[in-house]
């Protein structure tokens, strides 16, 4: 339940509303917004007596949330959620990042390699698992702690924000270490204990969905992140298992227009896993972008050849150079721009400069 309250109520009624509903024994979650303040109520079981709050000063509405999701739903938070990750990398404005690197990080010079190329081709962060959850126990399973001393190498190097996966509490707290971003893969997309754990921690997460979970699964783990006080939540689409072996998943785009109309949290696309095979993610980076996805998840390697895990869908460097500049002429006919590679902002010309109203009139929120 949220209690919104009237334009300009004075902070004493906001303070009273609070005390009410802990006197009703939930939460209160004061949400200051541009138009009005929100408090909505926490750890109700439905049945809240409205009439207690209602008649308060300074109450203009109680709005019963639908949704079984709470915080995550647009119903509690009607403007879209920014995350930043690092300084000028922002998912869920104008601003559309692209996350570039390999799927796991292999040694020293495959990551500085890596991290060059991504920089060089104009994306805006490094990814590169050091925990890697595969399916198979024989498979490569990354260099732990190691990598993570790699990726932080790597940043330093280039300045690229990380973005770095955690597969379970206790790898959860050494990847806070070093990630800007913390990637919760399909795989442990329900890991409730996980989710708690990285909420508790706090700093951004990429959440990504599961491979045969609903729209409704993915934004009720989400709940479990914004439940212990973090809202830094990036959604990601990377394919649903499907009937048809021709690719790998199918890349559902109907999830990106989907979650921004249910949600106020941003939603990346991921080409790289939603197709498995190099040639088709391209494509379907263009077409996640076009349908409104708020950053991008693309895996490079600099010889995909020799890549310990998914390198069958790994560009090459120039691949990805192309993709990004191609990236860039999309982003600009919806009114949004890809955003620079740290270091390396561009001036854009004055025709082509972007406003928040072009961006609402391309219909991508
Ligand atoms: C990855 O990003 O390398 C990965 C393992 O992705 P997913 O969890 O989507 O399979
Ligand atoms: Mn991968």
């Amino acid at each position: 339940m949220l209690v919104v309250m009237e334009h300009g109520a004075p902070a004493a009624a906001v303070e009273r509303v609070v005390e009410v509903i802990e006197e009703l024994g939930y939460e209160a979650r004061p949400m200051p917004g541009a138009q009005r303040t929100a408090i909505g109520v926490v750890g109700n079981d439905g049945r809240v007596d409205a009439s207690r709050l209602s008649a308060l000063p300074g109450v203009a509405q109680i709005i019963h949330v639908t949704q079984p999701y709470k915080q995550v739903s647009r119903e509690w938070r009607p403007e879209s959620t920014i995350v930043t990750i690092a300084p000028g990398v922002s998912f869920g404005g104008v601003d559309v990042p692209v996350i570039a690197g390999p799927c796991s990080v292999e040694s020293e010079a495959q990551i500085l390699e890596s991290a060059r190329a991504v920089r060089d081709a104009g994306a805006t962060a490094l990814r590169g698992g050091a925990f890697k959850p595969r399916s198979s126990p024989y498979s490569f399973q990354g260099l732990g702690k190691r990598g993570l001393e790699l990726l932080a190498l790597a940043r330093r190097e280039t300045g690229l924000p990380i973005v770095t996966e955690a597969i379970d509490d206790e790898g959860a707290h050494l990847v806070a270490e070093v990630a800007d971003c913390i990637q919760i893969g399909a795989r442990n997309m329900q890991n409730y204990s996980l989710l708690k754990t990285v909420g508790r921690i706090g700093k951004p997460v990429l959440l990504k969905r599961g491979m045969a979970a609903t729209i409704t699964d993915l934004l009720l783990s989400a709940e479990y992140i914004l439940a212990e006080g973090n809202d830094k939540v990036i959604l990601c689409e990377r394919g649903v298992r499907s009937f048809d072996p021709a690719s790998r998943n199918m890349l559902d785009l109907t999830a990106i227009p989907t979650v921004h109309r249910l949600s106020h949290l941003p939603i990346v696309g991921d080409p790289s896993h939603g197709t498995g095979i190099r040639e088709k993610v391209t494509p379907m980076a263009r077409a996640a972008l076009a349908a409104g996805a708020d950053g991008l998840l693309v895996e490079m390697h600099p010889h995909p050849d020799k890549a310990l895990s998914d390198g069958a869908q790994s560009l090459h460097p120039d691949e990805l150079a192309t993709l990004v500049d191609e990236l860039r002429a999309v982003a600009l006919a919806i009114g949004r721009r890809v955003t620079p590679a740290v270091g390396l902002v561009r001036v854009q010309p004055d025709n082509h400069s972007i406003s928040g109203t072009q961006r609402a009139a391309a219909g991508t929120h």
